[in-house]
């Protein structure tokens, strides 16, 4: 049967809080006059205007999101998956769901004061206005006041989602967090991605289950390791690091080969949309276009060209801490395998395939040295998150790695 939430994998109180609250939203909708909200409402269902999804990268806060505005379109008021409501949330062409995805490393105010008085208006449909934030824990300060505005006296129907890693105050703003609901998805569980990767993407059950496990249940890079040849490849270079570090100045070169790699995959994932982008505004603003009014409106068009630039340069940028972040987690994976097999802990190893290799590692550094290992990775992504320049902090890294 389909259903808005069907993707939403391993979380089952989260769904069920979700659905709740939909119902009581549509029971909102269908009262006329004040008695028949006071009898159509469920005051336990819980429907607010603010929401915030959090959990680690790959639990599915933007699926819950989406799933959510479904149900919230849901002509059914359930997000029965098959509504036109449903159906139009979900492939993303809702006129009355506008969904912001960073592309930069920051979100901007301009940006949301534009999206604050969209969402002001009217829904189309007679429903709700829908505004999901991605990675709400990239809004500038001064565009997390605009939102604050906006969350503090909302206009009747509009719902705000947010989705950020925690309500910690480094990712949201103590301020906003008061007028939120928090939905929290946790890690879900290899198993409950390695069945999704089944059925909804009819990948081969022993891949799905090998990915899942791989990816420690980050669905999206799950599929993406079973689907992508390249991205088995920059996983296996990643994972002879450990064996690489034979001195100094293996250590150096395996910083250089990491740090590449990852931007020569960022690379690859913007080259293309950044050529279109280009493309297309140059096209718009009359490029190589002469004549009267002509050098004028060149001057404004180079304006706009660096505008452009500006973005892109920064897009780039972010497409390349999370390639090197996801290299980092990967790394961190092998030497949390070491230290549990150190301590003889009963549980799986992340990566299956270099079990040998973390088996001899274990026996090697013990569990101290496994463990101060895995801090060492850990420490070079807080350092990155911390604007530390990239090459210096895995430099660090990996000379610490190899002398343990
Ligand atoms: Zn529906």
């Amino acid at each position: 049967m389909p259903d808005a939430f069907a993707d939403l994998v391993g979380q089952d109180e989260a769904v069920q809080t979700l659905r709740r609250a939909a119902a009581a939203a549509a029971a909102v909708l269908r009262a006329t006059d004040e008695s028949e909200v006071a009898a159509g409402a469920d005051p336990g269902g819980g429907m607010t205007h603010a929401w915030i999804f959090t959990g680690p990268p790959g639990s599915g806060r933007s699926v819950a999101a989406r799933a959510f505005a479904a149900a919230l379109q849901c002509v059914h008021g359930t997000g029965c998956g098959e509504c036109p409501g449903c159906h139009t949330t979900l492939a993303g062409t809702h006129a009355d769901v506008r969904l912001v995805v960073p592309e930069g490393l920051s979100i901007g105010v301009n940006e949301m004061r534009a999206l604050v008085l969209r969402a002001a208006s009217t829904p189309s449909g007679g429903r709700w206005q829908v505004v999901i934030i991605e990675d709400a824990d990239r809004l500038t300060e001064a565009a997390g006041n605009a939102l604050l505005k906006a969350v503090e006296e909302p206009p009747p129907r509009t719902v705000f989602l947010l989705c950020a890693p925690s309500t910690h105050p480094d990712d949201i703003s103590v301020t906003i967090r008061s007028r939120c609901r928090v939905v929290p998805l946790r890690q879900p569980a290899a198993e409950a991605v390695a069945e999704v990767l089944v059925r909804r993407d009819g990948i081969d059950p022993d891949v799905a289950r090998w990915t899942a496990a791989a990816t420690q249940g980050h669905v999206g890079r799950a599929r993406r390791l079973a689907r992508d040849p390249q991205a088995r490849v920059r996983r296996e270079a990643v994972l002879a690091v450990p064996r690489r570090l034979t001195g100094v100045g293996a250590a150096f070169d395996a910083a250089s080969a990491l740090i590449e790699a990852a931007e020569a995959e960022a690379e690859a994932s913007v080259v293309e949309v950044d050529a279109a982008e280009r493309a297309a505004l140059e096209t718009a603003l009359g490029a190589g276009g002469t004549g009267r009014g002509a050098a004028g409106a060149a001057r404004g068009a180079a304006g706009q060209l660096k505008d452009l630039e500006r973005r892109q340069k920064s897009r780039a940028t972010r497409a390349q801490r999370d390639a090197l972040d996801r290299a980092l987690v990967d790394l961190a994976a092998f030497y949390r395998d070491a230290l549990t097999m150190a301590l003889g802990a009963p549980v799986s190893p992340v990566h299956s395939d270099t079990a040998e290799l973390a088996e001899a590692g274990a026996r090697s550094w013990r569990a101290e040295g496994s463990l101060r290992r895995l801090e060492a990775v850990l420490t070079c992504r807080a350092a990155i998150e911390a604007n530390v320049k990239p090459r210096i902090a895995v430099e660090a890294m990996m000379l610490a790695l190899w002398k343990g």
